[in-house]
C-alpha cells in the first residue's frame, strides 16, 4: 500500500512515521509514505489567500495544490481530503480502504481548501472526529495508522486485530495482565482457570455490557445470538 499525504508540514510526520508498527511496516515494505509539500510547487512560496466574500480566516489555494495532486495522482489512485465536513471515519471505512492500493491524503489548513479541489478533484471526504483540528495532517496519521494495522503481516497475532473494539460493532472486553493481584485488584478468575469456553463467555457477556453501557448505538449494527439477546437483557433489567 502506497501513501502520498500534500501537506505544507512534511516534518511533521517524522517521528509518527518512525516509530512502533508503521516503521515496521515500512522497514517490511509492507507500506510506503511518501510527502509532497504544495510551498514547493510555487514560485513564491504562497500558498494562502483571503476568502471571496469576506471573513476571518485564510484559504488554501487551488494552485499549488493541483500542482501536488497532479504529480502524484494516477488512474488506480484513491483521493481523500482530510476535512471536519467529511464523513466521519469509522473501522468499517478503514477496512474498507484497506482494499486500495494507493491512497492520497489532502491535508486542508487554515480556513480550509478552495472548494473547486472538491468539485475538480471529487476525493472522499473524511473527518475524524466532531471537532477542529488546525490541520489535516494529525488526520492523514489516524488513516494511515489505522489501515496499516489491518493490512497483513503488520500485527504479529491478526487476532488481535480482530477482536479490537468496533471489529464486530462491540467494544473490546476488559484485558488483563501479570501480576494477577495488583493493589490487591484481582484479576478475574475466570480469566485464570484455563476454560476457553467460559473465557470466551465471559468475553463475550462484558463486551456485551460494555457496548450497552457507553456506545449503545453500535448495537444497532451488531449481528447477536439468543444467548447474546438474553445477556442484554440481564444487563438492561439489572
Ligand atoms: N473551517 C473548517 C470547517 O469549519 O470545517 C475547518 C478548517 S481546519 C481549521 C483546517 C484543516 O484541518 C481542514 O482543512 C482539515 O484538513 C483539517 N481538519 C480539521 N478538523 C478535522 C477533522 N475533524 N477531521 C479531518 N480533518 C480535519
Amino acid at each position: 500500500m502506497k501513501f502520498d499525504i500534500v501537506s505544507i508540514f512534511p516534518e511533521l510526520f517524522d517521528a509518527p512515521l518512525s516509530c512502533g508498527m508503521i516503521r515496521v511496516a515500512r522497514e517490511k515494505g509492507i507500506i510506503s509514505v511518501n510527502t509532497i509539500d504544495p510551498r514547493a510547487m510555487t514560485s513564491d512560496g504562497v500558498i494562502d489567500d483571503y476568502q471571496f466574500g469576506g471573513g476571518a480566516g485564510m484559504v488554501f489555494k487551488p494552485e499549488p495544490l493541483t500542482s501536488a495532486l497532479e504529480s502524484v495522482l494516477t488512474k488506480d489512485s484513491t483521493l481523500v481530503s482530510l476535512t471536519p465536513k467529511g464523513e466521519r471515519l469509522t473501522q468499517k471505512m478503514v477496512a474498507d480502504l484497506t482494499r486500495h492500493k494507493h491512497i492520497v491524503l489532502i491535508c486542508g489548513r487554515y480556513k480550509g481548501v478552495d472548494e473547486r479541489i472538491n468539485e475538480i478533484f471529487k476525493p472522499m471526504e473524511i473527518s475524524i472526529g466532531d471537532y477542529v483540528l488546525s490541520g489535516g495532517e494529525i488526520a492523514a496519521l489516524a488513516i494511515i495508522d489505522t489501515i496499516t494495522r489491518l493490512l497483513t503481516g503488520v500485527l504479529g497475532n491478526k487476532d488481535s486485530a480482530d477482536s479490537d473494539s468496533f471489529q464486530t460493532n462491540l467494544l473490546e472486553a476488559p484485558i488483563y495482565t501479570r501480576p494477577h493481584v495488583f493493589m490487591k485488584y484481582r484479576v478475574p478468575e475466570v480469566l485464570r482457570g484455563g476454560n476457553h469456553k467460559q473465557i470466551t463467555e465471559w468475553r463475550r457477556r462484558k463486551s456485551l455490557e460494555a457496548t450497552l453501557e457507553r456506545r449503545p448505538d453500535l448495537l444497532a449494527n451488531s449481528v447477536f445470538s439468543k444467548k447474546d439477546f438474553e445477556i442484554l437483557l440481564e444487563v438492561l433489567n439489572g
